[in-house]
């Protein structure tokens, strides 16, 4: 396990050098009308499309309800990937499965990891994760911001004569996220102290944690290779049991099946724990579904998150516009 994760680190150092010398020979020409960009997870498709505008047509590959931890590219994927004119990925090993991938187009196509420039202070590095950062960056919109940032400027050297539309999408979109910022602390604020505590089904949530102040437990670890352990379910019943903790959470890409077996072991104990909803932890809703954008899944999971753990926001979110199932 241990000698795969140096592999794939090896792997996307190699993918970065591949990166820097794909940028010198593929980007230095104009764009000629539409263009292609591929991008692996939603979360990523989606900033990319709202700064690209009708520039370009944006393809994600990694679907809804699925681990970008485990998912491995299919050749239908490679061809999308190859078929690009630059692909973005997230980095920092959320695609884990895919670093041979990306490294056999990154010989090919430019291939940027959208969070390559943000500030590695901000980056957290959880001690399970092996000196690795976490890299569930959208979970903070102000780093998530920041990523896209990145992609308008790589977009604005990819096609010097729309530089200016990029920066004008990526302004505009900058409020909004902005806007989901305030929301998510305004209404996370008001759960009460004690009640504090986002338990999930693997360590998704270090840094929505960190942003709005609350106490993070993953049955799992921070990528879903890992198994949880009897021991590790044992432990976070009793402390579900002990402080009264009333509600933990499954993930739409990640099995249910621990977080069952935590409820059901609350339950054994006298503990009242239910399920206080599903988040988008790696994947985002339904394509096409206001859940199926960036700003529609954090505000999803503010909204499920403060309301199951006692605190106050509107039922249909931050602009009314979730489905409030
Ligand atoms: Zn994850």
């Amino acid at each position: 396990m241990r000698l795969s994760r140096i592999n794939i680190v090896a792997a996307l150092v190699v993918c970065v050098a591949f990166v820097s010398s794909g940028c010198n020979s593929e980007t230095s020409g104009k764009s000629k009308g539409p263009y292609r960009i591929t991008c692996t997870v939603g979360m990523i498709t989606d900033i990319v499309r709202q700064v690209a505008g009708d520039k370009a047509d944006v393809e994600g590959i990694i679907g809804e309800g699925v681990d970008p931890h485990l998912y491995q590219a299919t050749r239908s994927d490679i061809n999308k990937l190859m078929a690009a004119d630059i692909v973005f990925y997230n980095g920092l090993m959320l695609e884990g499965k895919m670093a041979d991938a990306l490294v056999k187009v990154g010989r090919k196509r430019p291939v940027y990891a959208a969070t390559e420039f943000v500030d590695k202070s901000r980056l957290l590095e959880p001690p399970e994760f092996d000196g690795h950062h976490d890299p569930h960056l959208w979970m903070d919109p102000t780093l998530w911001k920041k990523c896209a940032e990145t992609i308008a400027k790589t977009l604005g050297e990819f096609d010097p004569a729309n530089k200016s539309h990029y920066f004008k999408n990526y302004e505009r979109y900058a409020q909004q996220i902005d806007k989901l910022h305030e929301y998510a602390q305004k209404s996370l604020s008001t759960i009460p102290e004690k009640s504090r505590v986002l338990v999930t089904a693997h360590d998704a949530f270090n840094y929505f944690a960190r942003a709005y102040d609350l106490e993070v437990k993953g049955i799992q670890g921070i990528s879903t290779e890992s198994e949880a352990g009897l021991k590790d379910i044992n432990q976070l019943v009793d402390l579900l049991v002990q402080r009264g903790i009333r509600a933990v959470f499954v993930e739409s890409s990640v099995s249910d099946k621990n977080v069952k077996a935590l409820v059901e072991g609350a339950a054994a104990k006298g503990g009242k724990v239910t399920i206080g909803g599903t988040l988008f932890s790696d994947a985002m809703g339904r394509p096409g579904s206001y859940e199926g954008t960036y700003i529609g899944m954090i505000d999803h999971n503010v909204t499920k998150i403060t309301r199951a753990l006692g605190g106050k926001a509107p039922q249909k979110g931050m602009q009314g516009k979730l489905s409030g199932g």
